[in-house]
């Protein structure tokens, strides 16, 4: 693992890239092609909530159909965007195309007005901060897991983020509380814990741009919703985007973009999608149904 000694603004990234060489050879080939071949532009993105547009993107995975066609929003700075749609869509990819893993064949992504390819790799990843569904836990302590990309992290502020993370209830009923080992060579956590201990990350390093891919899928219905409560607490005025499973996890968002097969089909509030009765609202339906049902 001495790969994650290696700056710690790309460990996101790392971790993740670690998890799925593990997951298979496709996943081996997606990791190779993590690294963009020209490494930017030198500007230097600051960390202030900024402005994210996406102008006309079309994204296709090399030697793949199109994946993302025509793709517009802009986020104002310290805005919510919800990335809502079904499987398969390109939520993920709009991600990864944020990340510069990927550059799109058409279009521009722009941060604070100027296209991501002018800003240093380094610093534009230092900005961001992600919460993923596939969540790779180092074998380390829980507070070394908490504290990565943020080693100068006291205990007061560690102790601030499991609680806002609600991780602390079952961090303390570990034998060792915070100095508890988990991975290989540790204990095993349950999914919703991992994602937990992820959130509590993403929230020690207050990031100035947080994406959360689906992170709450694997959360309990009673903690998801004070996750909910408390996201607004503890993103503060970060860039946030949300790709939600349970649309009661982005009711709050200042706006919702609809993604199908590619392509956006709705944009606004979610108020004003639920008023106007189109596909959001169907999809809005269905998955209220789905939820009721179990
Ligand atoms: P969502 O997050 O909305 O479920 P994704 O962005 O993960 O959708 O995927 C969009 C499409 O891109 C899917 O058809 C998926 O199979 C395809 N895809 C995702 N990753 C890759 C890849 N590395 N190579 C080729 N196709 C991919
Ligand atoms: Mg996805």
């Amino acid at each position: 693992l001495d790969r994650v000694s290696a700056p710690f603004n790309d460990i996101t990234w790392i971790i993740n890239s670690l998890q799925r060489v593990s997951a298979g050879t496709e996943s081996l080939l997606d990791t190779m092609e993590m690294e963009p071949e020209d490494k930017g532009g030198d500007l230097i993105l600051k960390p202030m909530s900024p402005s994210i547009e996406f102008d006309k993107v079309s994204f296709a995975y090399p030697d793949s159909l199109p994946v993302l066609t025509n793709v517009s929003f802009r986020i104002a700075p310290g805005q919510s965007m919800a990335l809502v749609g079904p499987s398969g869509g390109g939520k993920s990819t709009i991600i990864k195309l944020l990340y510069r893993v990927y550059k799109p064949q058409e279009g521009t992504i722009r941060i604070n007005g100027i296209p991501i390819e002018d800003y240093t790799l380094e610093s534009l990843r230092q900005c961001l901060a992600a919460v993923t569904q596939d969540i790779y836990l180092f074998d380390g302590t829980i507070r070394d897991n908490i504290a990565v990309g943020h080693q100068d992290a006291g205990a007061k502020e560690i102790h601030i983020a499991a609680e806002l993370s609600q991780s602390i209830d079952f961090i303390e009923a570990l034998p060792d509380k915070f100095d508890t080992r988990v991975g290989e060579r540790g204990i095993k956590l349950s999914q919703g814990q991992k994602q937990r201990i992820a959130i509590a990350r993403a929230i020690l390093r207050q990031s100035s741009i947080l994406v959360l891919d689906e992170p709450t899928s694997a959360l309990d219905v009673e903690t998801e919703s004070l996750f909910q409560q408390q996201l607004a607490d503890w993103s503060g005025d970060s860039t946030k985007i949300i790709i939600a499973h349970r649309l009661s996890t982005i009711r709050n968002v200042d706006v919702v973009v609809f993604l199908e097969k590619g392509q956006v089909r709705e944009t606004g509030s979610p108020t004003a999608l639920i008023r106007s009765g189109g596909r959001f609202m169907d999809y809005w339906e269905k998955q209220q149904i789905t939820e009721f049902v179990g």
